[in-house]
């Protein structure tokens, strides 16, 4: 059994579930009001999401009523079968996770290939358990903000260098953007398109933040974060 990972406390009103990177997972986020919870992305596969939730217990905190989540791939969205509550994602989202879904339900190669795809992928599911993607069962189609009780998770939809249905949660009682993985480049050739970081950058420059959490590294402050995509 490996080590327990623990919630790390960012702010009053929110903890990560810090990323793992030999399995590939990313940061999971947690926002806790005084009338429910919401979590940024679900993580790469339910075991992530069982870990994350034992996590959150271990803390004397509540589960997540909702999960929202930062854009498409796997590692943010494959476990989003084995979350409770309400799951949203942009539209554009939605529809990438129904296609992979039918193409994976059609063509079982599909699936191998997506397990041969990379030795984290492999390391997350040890032991032949199945593959389950599925859509989130709301669609973001704007710019929108969730009351959770003393507490605010405004979504905002932002264009991106990494993919095209980046969405940003940000908590602005807290001054606390998780942004998932916005910043980089193009998978998996990196390649990076300068015009959509820019615009990336901009947005992100307007906001009243002083702590960002992306999807693979530790928090940043806003100075560390900009110096690094501007
Ligand atoms: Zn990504």
């Amino acid at each position: 059994m490996g080590k327990k990972v623990k919630l790390q406390r960012i702010s009053e009103h929110v903890w990560i579930f810090p990323f793992d990177s030999p399995k590939d997972r990313p940061n999971l986020g947690y926002i806790c009001g005084t009338k429910m919870a919401l979590a940024v992305d679900a993580g790469h596969f339910s075991k992530h999401v069982e870990e994350f939730y034992a996590a959150i217990l271990a803390e004397g905190l509540s589960l997540p009523e909702i999960t929202v989540i930062t854009h498409w791939h796997w590692d943010h969205t494959y476990g989003m079968h084995a979350v409770r509550g309400k799951t949203m994602a942009r539209a554009e989202t939605n529809s990438i996770l129904t296609q992979i879904r039918q193409e994976m339900s059609s063509d079982p190669d599909k699936v191998r290939e997506f397990l041969n795809s990379d030795p984290s992928i492999q390391r997350e599911y040890a032991g032949g358990v199945p593959v389950i993607v599925v859509p989130a069962e709301e669609s973001i189609m704007g710019d929108c903000s969730i009351a959770l009780g003393g507490v605010t998770a405004e979504l905002m939809l932002s264009e991106s260098p990494h993919t095209d249905d980046a969405l940003l949660v940000y908590v602005p009682e807290d001054r606390v953007l998780f942004v998932g993985d916005a910043q980089l480049g193009e998978f998996p050739s990196w390649k990076m398109n300068w015009k959509k970081l820019a615009s990336f950058a901009k947005k992100v420059q307007e906001i009243d933040a002083d702590v960002i959490i992306d999807g693979h590294w530790k928090p940043y402050t806003k100075e560390e974060f900009m110096a690094d995509i501007m």
